[in-house]
């Protein structure tokens, strides 16, 4: 009974980053069941999933195979930790494949419940790191403005989205934000290449502010997911490198939405052809299916808490849980025998590109970008000038609204519109995804522009 499961949700569940007043009278979707690239709600509506969840079912909804693989773990050993000399089989499983896949300087992984205790272990991981090299005074880390790390202290901290600071009491000491490589937003008075250059500038002069011998690590997400998927100017990612070499100094590439396979490599570290100390990881490692999430480490930072570093005291009662790491090795195993991140690199992700872009003759859209299966769309009340619409329109929200009922789920940040399906999306779903867009678009313009 929809109205009643209405009624108690709005009594009892407090749902997470939601103005519970919002809710209102209508109450929340009721959303009962998925299959492949579409969820059902209780009403029977099939609706388009254009997130994947939260940018996470990578493999797409109803794979019996997950389930298969969570039940017969579930009867062998539903739970065990590896704290004191044990381990178990699926853990191990999953780890050996994860550092197969990763890039070949990154040999261990530690095992979280989800990307933001991964960002959690990050932090731990790299001041732990420079106190055993000797350099304590290593503590600073540099994120980026409207960068995501997660929801915990530690995650929103690391994270630059100013409403968490603001709500969430005094952040970690200790982290400090630079720009965002955001183009379309911040840099459109200058070329791209000269932007991406100046963002990278930014990160140079942030570390001798500080003092290069105070520095532990920058950490970034290749794409930045929630801050608008942000694909920075080719020229950024160079750039940084040569400014982290320059001072020695780690980086940590946050892989939680661009790792499995979204940008057309298992890593977005592949794409961008980075070489980071950390990746911390979660989301499309399981697909969703299950809570899991790690941070693969690179030999420099492994072999020193190994060789160095004696115990760490660090860990969760579900590091490497095995139901969620039999889930996840299950995952890996499939994207990688049916060929889905090819497949995204090859001829999803330029597909979507080329069909995307076409997107960018509506007069409502000032830039249509993706990379892989990811997207944008930053909307304008006036295409020639870029002009934004007045905040108090909530054109995004609108546009989000609009699309929820008429079949299509797609995120607003902002005014700007996101989508990252799963990647077995078909090229006839892609052209549905745009056309249901399209039409959107159509009736914000109706409501917006009278
Ligand atoms: N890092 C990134 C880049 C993310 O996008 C997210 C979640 O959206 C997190 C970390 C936090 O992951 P979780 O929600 O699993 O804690």
């Amino acid at each position: 009974d929809t109205a009643r499961l209405q009624q108690l949700d709005r009594d009892h569940y407090l749902h997470p980053f939601t103005d519970f007043k919002s809710l209102g009278e209508e109450g929340s979707r009721v959303v009962t069941r998925a299959e492949g690239v579409y969820i059902y709600d209780s009403e029977g509506n099939r609706i388009l999933d254009g997130m994947a969840g939260l940018w996470c079912v990578n493999i797409g909804y109803g794979r019996k195979e997950l389930v298969e693989a969570a039940t017969s773990q579930l009867e062998q050993l539903p739970y065990y930790n590896s704290f004191f000399k044990t381990t178990h089989p699926p853990a191990v499983a999953l780890a050996e494949k994860l550092c197969q896949l990763a890039p070949a300087h990154m040999n261990r992984v530690f095992f979280t419940g989800s990307g933001s205790e991964a960002n959690d272990t990050v932090l731990r991981m790299v001041r732990r790191y420079w106190t055993i090299k000797g350099k304590p005074e290593k503590q600073w880390v540099i994120g980026r403005k409207n960068g995501y790390h997660g929801s915990t202290v530690a995650g929103m901290s690391l994270g630059g989205m100013a409403p968490m600071h603001e709500q969430g009491g005094p952040c970690v000491p200790g982290i400090t934000h630079i720009r965002q490589p955001y183009w379309f937003g911040e840099g459109r008075d200058m070329s791209q290449d000269t932007f991406g250059r100046e963002c990278a500038a930014a990160l140079e002069e942030r570390i001798l502010e500080l003092g290069e011998e105070n520095v532990a690590a920058f950490i970034a997400e290749p794409v930045q997911g929630a801050g608008g998927a942000i694909m920075p100017p080719e020229s950024y990612w160079p750039a940084v490198k040569e400014v982290l070499a320059k001072y020695d100094i780690l980086l940590v590439v946050d892989e939680v939405i661009c790792g499995f396979g979204r940008l057309g490599e298992w890593f977005g570290s592949q794409h961008y052809d980075l070489e980071p100390d950390l990746m911390p990881i979660a989301k499309g490692l399981s697909s969703g299916y299950l809570p899991i999430g790690g941070v693969l480490v690179g030999d420099r930072v492994a072999d020193t808490l190994i060789n160095e570093g004696g115990e760490f005291f660090h860990g969760f009662t579900y590091s490497g849980h095995p139901a969620c790491a039999a889930v996840a090795l299950r995952n890996l195993e499939l994207l990688e025998a049916e060929g889905i991140v090819d497949r995204v690199r090859d001829d999803l992700g330029p597909y979507l590109a080329k069909r995307w872009a076409s997107l960018a003759d509506h007069p409502l859209v000032g830039e249509a970008r993706s990379l892989g299966l990811m997207g944008a769309l930053e909307l304008v009340a006036d295409q020639q000038t870029g002009e934004r619409f007045d905040e108090s329109l909530a054109a995004g929200n609108l546009c989000r609204d609009l699309c929820f009922d008429n079949g299509l789920v797609m995120r607003s940040v902002g005014d700007t519109m996101l989508i990252s399906p799963a990647l077995v999306i078909t090229r006839e779903e892609i052209d549905e995804l745009i056309g249901l867009t399209r039409q959107a678009l159509d009736e914000t313009a109706r409501r917006l522009i009278r």
